[in-house]
């Protein structure tokens, strides 16, 4: 089966500064890959990597079997959707106007369909956005703008047969948290389709109760990669952050419940 994305050795200098050194890791279709790391580790660099935006200078990546260079540019639109950390849209553009951007790839000769129309409002439905169709894009809240840009990355992948991928940086940075679990229950579903996804994420109990895999990047480097139980422990996430982390075991879930700081001298065992 061809990796999603497989990057090999990646390394990358800006001036005198090495931002990434030595990353390798694999994506595989129907993953969910999340990145976490303090403020500056790299996680958005990494991300600009698949997306093409900064060039490989040494290492490897393929996305879907192929070197970024050699993909049709086209097709690749199809198939990988972004969602970068900062989106600036100045324009009043009414709520579904900007999730048919993501249609744009689909229409080869310039022209939206009634079914483009159709998606695009269906997508907006799913992050639950029903009703703001017209919206003043530039009126909604901060979340809420968020949840446009993630509808138009749900907009762009649907219906593409074959591998797709979807890169979310901090899709959830602005999201209550009840946004927060539909964003990565959603994410899931497309998973469990076969997508390939890669978040980066702050919220640590998000990634142990949702991810497949875990890449922690810290001192610019990979310092983890694995299943959530095995990378989420106390001394990973102390070194990553460079701030005292603790695990417990969640009340109900099989999955670590991460606490920062430490507990009281008294109740350590
Ligand atoms: P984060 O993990 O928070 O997403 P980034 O990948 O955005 O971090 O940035 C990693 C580090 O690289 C930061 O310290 C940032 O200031 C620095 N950096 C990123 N891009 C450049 C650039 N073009 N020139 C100089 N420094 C950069
Ligand atoms: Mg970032």
């Amino acid at each position: 089966m061809t990796a999603a994305v497989e990057v090999r050795n990646l390394q990358c200098r800006i001036g005198q500064v090495n931002l990434l050194a030595g990353i390798d890791f694999v994506l595989e279709p129907g993953e969910l890959l999340a990145v976490l790391g303090r403020n500056g580790a790299g996680k958005s660099t990494l991300l600009k990597h698949l997306t093409g935006e900064i060039k490989v200078q040494q290492g490897e990546i393929r996305v879907f079997g192929a070197h970024l260079e050699d993909s049709p540019r086209e097709a690749l639109a199809r198939r990988r959707a972004v969602l970068p950390q900062t989106t600036h849209l100045q324009f009043a553009y009414e709520a579904l106007e900007v999730v048919m951007l993501g249609r744009i790839p689909h229409q080869p000769r310039g022209h939206e369909s009634p079914e483009d129309v159709e998606i695009a409002r269906h997508c907006l439905q799913r992050v639950g956005l029903e009703g703001y169709e017209s919206r003043n894009y530039l009126t909604l809240s901060g979340g809420e703008q968020q949840r446009v840009h993630f509808a138009r990355a749900l907009a762009q992948l649907h219906g593409t047969p074959g591998h797709r991928l979807i890169l979310l940086d901090e899709p959830t940075s602005s999201l209550d948290v009840a946004h927060q679990h539909k964003t990565l229950q959603i994410v899931k579903e497309l998973t469990q389709e076969g997508v390939a996804a890669f978040l980066i994420l702050h919220d640590l109990n998000l990634v142990a109760q949702y991810a497949d895999k875990v890449l922690v990047l810290a001192e610019r480097q990979a310092i983890a990669l694995g299943t959530p139980r095995s990378v989420l422990t106390a001394e990973t996430l102390s070194r990553a952050f460079s701030y005292p982390m603790s695990t417990i075991a969640h009340p109900w879930l099989d999955c670590p419940l991460i606490v920062s700081g430490n507990p009281p001298a008294h109740s350590r065992s």
